[in-house]
């Protein structure tokens, strides 16, 4: 349904939680937000690298009280609010979705990719089995989850080059957002028949992603309005994008536009 994503060198769960609240009008039946954290704090003074997460069956509100409550803080992170296709509207289904990898033990172990998706993934049975016959263990009865363990399977550090390579074996609409643990400067997002959009922040270093540019308002009005199978790349300070093709656009072809 709703889709924000961002990497920064700041905090950004508040812009990821505003983008979800500005989205909310469109109606959601349950919501989350995933980051990349690094810390001490959240963790009883434990140092922790990995992922963290928080969703809510309620309201957008209830989810901000999770976050400030969990210390749920990060300069890399994706939000969702759902509107459930596959799977009931329960916690276990809502996004964000993780990968820790194959194996029964993968829970307890730190995630790996982390995925948010609008949209729907029509041959998500086949790639749920091939994935299962790998020793994948799903955690939730959504579509979305697949995509998260494909990119996962394909990954051999670098993020950028799994996706291009995973969005190759879906069938259906999506648009996604999506972050892994190894790379935490980097987001990725993927479009087909769902919108996406690049938000350039102010200062040129920090990005955005999202399904609405109303998402980031007061975020940032400069944005760029990707195209049916485009791949996008962000990092801090720098982005760039390959088409259906999987071919480099040139800046002319996505310029860099001014919401007002
Ligand atoms: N098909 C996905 C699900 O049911 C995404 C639904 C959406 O676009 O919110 O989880």
């Amino acid at each position: 349904c709703g889709i924000v994503g961002a990497v920064s060198t700041r905090n950004i769960v508040p812009v990821l939680v505003q983008g979800l609240e500005r989205l909310e009008y469109r109606g959601y039946d349950s919501c989350g937000v995933a980051v990349y954290a690094q810390d001490e704090a959240s963790n009883g003074g434990a140092p922790f690298n990995g992922l963290r997460r928080a969703r809510s069956t309620s309201r957008v509100a209830e989810l901000v009280e999770q976050v400030a409550a969990g210390a749920v803080q990060g300069h890399l992170g994706i939000a969702h609010t759902r509107w459930a296709t596959h799977g009931a509207p329960v916690v276990h289904n809502a996004h964000p979705h993780f990968s820790h990898g194959p194996g029964a033990d993968a829970e307890s172990k730190p995630g790996r990719i982390a995925l948010v998706h609008n949209g729907i993934i029509e041959n998500h049975d086949d790639l749920r089995w091939a994935l299962k016959a790998k020793g994948y263990v799903f955690h939730s009865q959504t579509d979305t989850e697949v995509i998260a363990h494909l990119i996962d399977s394909i990954y051999d550090g670098d993020l950028f080059e799994a996706v291009k390579a995973a969005v190759l074996q879906l069938h259906g609409a999506y648009a996604i957002a999506v972050f892994c643990k190894d790379e935490p400067h980097r987001l990725v997002g993927a479009r087909a028949g769902s919108p996406l959009i690049l938000g350039v922040g102010k200062d040129g270093q920090e990005h955005f992603l999202a399904s609405d540019a109303m998402a980031l308002a007061g975020v940032t009005d400069q944005i760029v309005y990707l195209e049916e199978g485009d791949v996008v790349d962000l990092q801090l300070g720098k982005y760039w994008l390959v088409d259906r093709a999987h071919k480099a656009v040139a800046p002319a072809q996505r310029p860099v536009k001014t919401v007002v």
